[in-house]
């Protein structure tokens, strides 16, 4: 059981609804401990201003999606890296507790999976130089492996551990049941990650049936993830974080009262994690 303040609201959740200053309104409303903004509602309503909005709110801020995109254009372009160089600077003005890296697949017309990897890990290791220098603290997100073309190519929580073993300090995981729970080695890599590497903890549900592999993830209690299983293997390692919510879906829960889904996350919170 988790209780509202154990609980964030990742924006996308609903993105269709609210703007991030009725995000912000919308969390206090409902008891919510934190929030994780996407950056274009950052950007939108202005770091400053909303880092402001938060501290009144008197919520935290579990992450901030997102960085990376390494792969976008093919080779490591001073764009991407200066993009990801705003990601950490906007990360530490709102005080997120981390950077959500989704790293990139592979560049349109490539096959070389091997090389996009490479260009991830290159792409991370420059923007963890300046995220140390900030205090901030980044986290690779690995995707579901059917994400591996076009979002995320690294897939399984082990291979993110991989690269952080080789990364050094100030770099995780954000750990997504969604992205996540199928995977038959996810419990030894929890415990490999312990409580230092696990920045992040995103939960939903997977239904059966997916109608849609990017905009149809369940809220908790309605799919087939076991999250207090995941959840208690990363509480052993002493993980005591937010516990974000993040739902992609534009048939459901996009097209609903905000305020209404607020209430069913809060419900389930207690109910189905
Ligand atoms: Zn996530």
């Amino acid at each position: 059981m988790l209780t509202a303040d154990r609980l964030s609201l990742n924006t996308a959740t609903v993105k269709e609804q609210w703007n991030l200053a009725q995000c912000i309104e919308g969390c206090a409303r409902h008891g919510l401990g934190g929030i994780s903004p996407w950056r274009d509602k950052l950007q939108e309503m202005g770091a400053e201003a909303a880092a402001r909005a938060i501290r009144d709110a008197g919520i935290g801020v579990s992450g901030l999606c997102r960085g990376g995109w390494y792969t976008a254009e093919g080779r490591l372009t001073q764009a991407v890296i200066d993009d990801n160089r705003r990601a950490v600077d906007e990360a530490a003005t709102i005080g997120a507790d981390c950077l959500v890296m989704v790293v990139g697949g592979l560049a349109a017309g490539s096959r070389d999976l091997p090389g996009a990897r490479a260009l991830v890990e290159e792409g991370l290791a420059s923007t963890l130089e300046h995220a140390r220098a900030c205090g901030v603290k980044v986290a690779i997100e690995p995707l579901h492996p059917m994400y591996a073309g076009d979002r995320a190519c690294v897939s399984t929580l082990g291979q993110a551990l991989d690269i952080c073993d080789r990364l050094g300090a100030g770099i995780g995981a954000a750990v997504d049941v969604y992205h996540v729970w199928w995977d038959p080695a996810i419990e030894a890599q929890l415990a490999r990650a312990g409580r230092e590497r696990i920045m992040a903890f995103h939960i939903c549900d997977w239904l059966v049936p997916t109608k849609d592999l990017l905009n149809d993830r369940g809220m908790m209690g309605d799919g087939v993830i076991d999250i207090p299983r995941l959840r208690a293997v990363a509480e052993a390692q002493g993980y005591d974080g937010l516990y974000e919510v993040e739902i992609f879906s534009d048939q459901d829960w996009w097209t609903r009262d905000p305020d209404e889904v607020l209430a069913t996350i809060v419900k389930r919170g207690r109910s189905a994690c």
